[in-house]
């Protein structure tokens, strides 16, 4: 069989990643440049086109190099190519269909789908999930994005507006959270949520925590610091009783943690998984693996290249 390249992009609310990408999951060239998201739609889109002409003009030094298309993750909620919502930080996004105009502007094929959604299924194919069929997948960052892919597919619900992973209701009731409803688990288990609760935590004994972000909290919590420790096992609780929820409804072969407070390996991973088969249904968690993420921040490039070897096929 004849390799197949893609064109991988990671569309974020401050950087555009972009990646030449093989279908054997070898990165033949790789680059960032600033989204320009704060500007319009047109600055991004020609951010875009930008990064493609730097890959095809890569691609081109090599005749064997053949582009089979263009994969793009992107913030927000994609529906059929198309941005629906969920675009806070981009401006002049919503709307604005994606994959006609780079079609267009190329005459390449491309595919589109929410950025978490292709860091996941990059991690499937490429990374720490290699060689699994049904795998979810979540970034605890500022938030708390996933992905879920079945059978070797990334599912995505009707019209792709599903997989909302840090939206799924924990508490009833709940504080409001960024998506409008309550007691959402991204509310309480995302990192930014450990720091809230670190800070209430220092300030309500009277102690100084100015600046703390979630790196800090975890090299106190290594050095053995009480404070740090208890919120770090709070977190771990709330997030364990997300991933006992997917656990319980998908039977996932794996569970794939990223973003930065996995960055702190088994410390972090241990303390979720001890939580998350805690509450598990343990029938639903007996096939079920927790590890972390191995790709870093190029999983999107990767999902977004691995898009189009599968629109492709
Ligand atoms: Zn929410």
């Amino acid at each position: 069989m004849e390799q197949k390249y893609a064109i991988g992009l990671d569309l974020g609310g401050t950087t555009l990643k972009y990646a030449l990408i093989s279908q054997d999951g070898t990165i033949l060239n790789y680059g960032k440049i600033p989204s320009m998201a704060e500007v319009s739609a047109e600055a991004i889109i020609g951010q875009i086109m930008k990064a493609i002409s730097f890959m095809t003009e890569a691609a081109g030094q090599d005749r064997a190099v053949k582009i089979a298309g263009i994969g793009i993750g992107t913030p927000g909620i994609v529906d059929n190519g198309r941005i629906i919502g969920g675009t806070e930080n981009m401006t002049g996004w919503t709307g604005i269909d994606i994959v006609s105009i780079i079609e267009s502007r190329t005459g390449l094929r491309a595919f589109a789908a929410n950025d978490a959604n292709m860091m996941g299924f990059g991690e499937t194919l490429f990374g720490a999930g290699k060689g699994a069929s049904d795998v979810v997948f979540l970034t605890v960052g500022t938030g708390i994005g996933g992905a879920v892919v079945t059978g070797g597919k990334l599912f995505t619900g009707y019209g792709g507006r599903g997989t909302e992973l840090g939206h799924v209701p924990v508490l009833a009731d709940g504080e409001t959270c960024a998506c409008g409803s309550t007691g959402c688990l991204e509310h309480y288990a995302s990192a930014s949520a450990l720091v809230r609760m670190f800070t209430e935590e220092m300030r309500a004994q009277g102690l100084p925590c100015d600046g703390a972000d979630g790196k800090y909290i975890m090299d106190l919590c290594h050095a053995g610091d009480k404070v740090a420790l208890k919120c770090l096992d709070r977190h771990c609780d709330l997030l364990g009783h997300g991933i006992a929820g997917f656990i319980n409804i998908f039977s996932p072969q794996m569970v794939i943690i990223g973003g930065g407070l996995a960055d702190a390996g088994e410390f972090y991973l241990s303390r979720v998984r001890e939580k998350a088969f805690r509450y598990a249904m343990p029938e639903c968690a007996a096939g079920t693996e927790i590890k972390g993420a191995a790709l870093g921040n190029k999983a999107g490039c990767f999902g977004a290249a691995a898009m189009v070897f599968q629109g492709t096929e």
